[in-house]
């Protein structure tokens, strides 16, 4: 009770906004449940100013509105920064939920690693000035490690919450330029498994690309999931007993194999990757071993970048793919591992 208070009287504070203060730019994204648009203010508040980004979402506004509010109040950093969020029912295509974070920046970690200079083009966004450092395997090592250590600094503040994500993908991650870092975006498929909000899966929203094996397991051996008050009563139960956030673990896992692999960044390639990995029983050893003999340079060079320092990038990723959820690593563990030892991006700016 006394959060739903604190939730109530912190916005009471916060300023507030309504259709007419907004003037649509450009479109941003468009998804089967709603469009996001760039924004700016008709009339700006006398605080901060600068861009804002509106979603207008249909079904699962409500549960994205809930998920940013608690995100703000618990791990603000985690995620991109959200303002408000309001139903706005006057729009002719019926009511529609309107949300508002601030601009973050013009990249997602997709159009970043689309292009043929990832991960230099990170570096340069996290560095301010990047001296002519000769580029190689263990210079892209340490700017991967930086990347790895923010998307999982992020995703532990979220699971430490209590939220699970469940489409953690380069396209849900968005470059800030003004915290320097990566955040995660787009909680409308995200489960608060403390409260029981949104705890039945909806399978259909998760984007089979970055999946976790287990979205199918569910959907059979739990037909009938709790409903939200039992959900409620059970969750931290619930928690110990099926550890959800380990289905964000595996989706990172196969980030963190598409920023070393330059040859899996492709939607097609990791499609390729996911039916070889099946036919391995997800085991990760064993497609290395299908694999490498025949291995062009591209996925050569992603074995040597994860041997590096006696392969302890190549321990991380495969304590993160891995069929059994319980025998995925955490978040929080994660950031304990030797591979982030190494000094990352900030120690490579103070070599020369
Ligand atoms: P969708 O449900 O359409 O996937 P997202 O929340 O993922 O909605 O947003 C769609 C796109 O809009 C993102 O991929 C990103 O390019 C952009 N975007 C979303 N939020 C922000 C933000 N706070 N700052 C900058 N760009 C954003
Ligand atoms: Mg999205």
């Amino acid at each position: 009770f006394d959060m739903f208070v604190l939730a109530f009287v912190e916005r009471l504070f916060r300023p507030t906004y309504k259709k007419d203060d907004i003037v649509l730019g450009k479109k941003l994204g468009e998804g089967s449940f709603g469009a996001v648009y760039r924004v700016s203010l008709a009339r700006k508040p006398s605080s901060k100013g600068g861009d804002l980004v509106l979603k207008r979402a249909t079904e699962y506004g409500a549960v994205e509105i809930w998920m940013n509010e608690r995100v703000r109040r618990a791990c603000a950093n985690s995620c991109a920064d959200f303002l408000y969020g309001f139903l706005e029912s006057s729009s002719k295509k019926g009511a529609e939920y309107w949300l508002l974070w601030r601009f973050e920046g013009e990249a997602t970690l997709a159009d970043l690693m689309q292009s043929r200079e990832f991960p230099y083009n990170v570096e340069a966004l996290i560095l301010q000035d990047i001296q002519d450092l000769p580029k190689g395997l263990d210079r892209e090592n340490r700017i991967i490690q930086t990347i790895m250590r923010q998307l999982l600094f992020a995703l532990d503040g979220l699971h430490s919450t209590g939220i699970v994500h469940r489409d953690i993908k380069p396209q849900n991650i968005i470059f800030s330029e003004g915290s320097r870092a990566f955040k995660i975006i787009d909680l409308g498929a995200a489960a608060d498994l403390r409260v029981g909000i949104n705890y039945i899966p909806k399978e259909f929203l998760l984007d089979p690309r970055y999946a976790a094996p287990e979205q199918y397991i569910m959907s059979t051996q739990t037909p009938s999931a709790p409903s939200a008050p039992v959900a409620t009563a059970l969750s931290p139960v619930l928690w110990q007993l099926n550890l959800p956030d380990r289905f964000d673990i595996y989706s990172v896992g196969l980030i963190f194999l598409q920023m070393a692999f330059p040859g899996l960044r492709s939607d097609s390639s990791l499609i390729q990757f996911n039916r070889q990995l099946k036919r391995c029983d997800y085991d990760l050893v064993s497609w290395r071993q299908t694999v490498e003999s025949r291995a062009g340079p591209e996925l050569r060079k992603g074995f040597e970048l994860l041997d590096l320092d006696g392969g302890i990038g190549w321990e991380l990723l495969t304590s993160m793919i891995r069929f059994k959820a319980r025998q995925r690593i955490s978040a929080k563990t994660a950031l304990a591992h030797p591979y982030f030892d190494r000094e990352g991006l900030l120690a490579l700016s103070f070599i020369q």
